[in-house]
């Protein structure tokens, strides 16, 4: 029986963030994997610190040094090869509106919560931001509240980061409490892994004050294989569905993780299970250190056609990439007849 009570889960996630792993010997000893193959990739560790929380660890198989969960967070020599057209701001993003708003599409803005996040994705397209220089905090949200306030065309805002989640509640509940005030705004959208890798940041306190929220809230997980997505998982988005908040996913089509049409129909079956529609499947952002990750375009549209074939059309996410200075995400043109089911 998992519990409910609001108060413990605030307590726990927090306790679970504080002793994530950070060293690769430690994990590796925790999975029962002998790390001497894996020593040398180490050091990569100073290009983007190693950071994996135990109850997404408990999700990865014991002795598998190619589980698709480990590849995601296992620093590797590999991120030292220079790959030409991988950058470090492979979406022009270091360029923001203000410090921590991000308004790259017309209705939307994006607005920088809080920096780190509780997991550390070795294809993370953001390993390189500045954090520092666009992490506004409480007071530098002010800033951000009135350029939203002064642009009536803004209709939605996406709490980022880094992983906004990583904010404590009560400081969500006056952020989204500035954010209600302002009349033009109809949605709140937040994309998070957070819950993926702590399910008990899923606070019944959280789930409340959206739910009493006037904005249409839709919560984007970020899950890129069936395996992230356990009994525990399941339960504890269940009340979220049932508030009638929207729950979508997207994940980062990665070569040794989720690249094969298997994977792939069992993500989008078991986010079905626990709720929650496929949204985008996202071609990597082709950021420096991540270029081991990438799948060609033509492997991509044979994997979403192998899925069209074998799944309903709801359960087919977009395949998309992200263009720096694009104003919307752009689909890969599968060549195919439309699915008609
Ligand atoms: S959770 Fe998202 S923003 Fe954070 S490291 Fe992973 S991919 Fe990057």
């Amino acid at each position: 029986m998992i519990p409910v009570n609001g108060g413990d889960l605030h307590i726990n996630w927090q306790k679970e963030l504080a002793r994530a792993f950070t060293s690769p010997e430690q994990l590796l000893q925790y999975l029962q994997i002998d790390a001497t193959p894996w020593q040398p990739g180490f050091k990569a560790r100073r290009l983007f610190p190693m950071r994996v929380p135990r109850p997404f660890a408990d999700k990865m198989r014991q002795g598998d040094a190619q589980d698709p969960l480990l590849r995601q967070v296992l620093p590797l020599g590999e991120e030292f090869e220079q790959v030409p057209g991988f950058v470090t701001d492979p979406l022009d993003e270091h360029d923001s509106a203000l410090p921590g708003l991000l308004h790259k599409y017309e209705s939307r803005v994006l607005l920088v919560v809080r920096g780190g996040c509780a997991v550390n994705c070795r294809y993370c397209f953001r390993r390189h931001f500045p954090y520092a220089d666009n992490s506004p905090g409480r007071e530098g949200w002010r800033e951000a509240l009135d350029y939203i306030a002064a642009h009536p065309e803004i209709n939605e805002v996406i709490l980022s980061g880094g992983d906004p989640l990583m904010a404590k509640d009560e400081h969500l509940d006056t952020l989204i409490t500035d954010l209600e005030a302002i009349p033009h705004l109809k949605r709140l959208r937040i994309h998070t892994r957070l819950p993926v890798v702590i399910p008990a940041r899923l606070t019944e306190s959280l789930l409340q004050r959206l739910d009493q929220s006037r904005l249409q809230v839709v919560m984007v997980l970020h899950i890129n294989h069936a395996n992230e997505i356990d009994d525990e998982l399941t339960a504890r988005l269940a009340p979220w569905r049932r508030a009638g908040i929207t729950l979508l996913n997207q994940s980062v089509l990665l070569a040794g993780v989720n690249d094969d049409t298997e994977a792939l129909c069992q993500l989008s079956e078991r986010l079905f299970e626990a709720g929650v529609l496929p949204y985008y499947l996202h071609q990597l952002d082709k950021v420096a250190g991540a270029a081991h990750f990438a799948v060609d375009d033509n492997t991509a549209t044979a994997l979403l056609a192998g899925m069209l074939a074998r799944l309903p059309g709801f359960l087919v996410p977009k395949l998309v990439r992200e263009i720096g200075g694009e104003h919307s995400k752009t689909p890969i043109d599968l060549g195919l007849e439309p699915n008609r089911h």
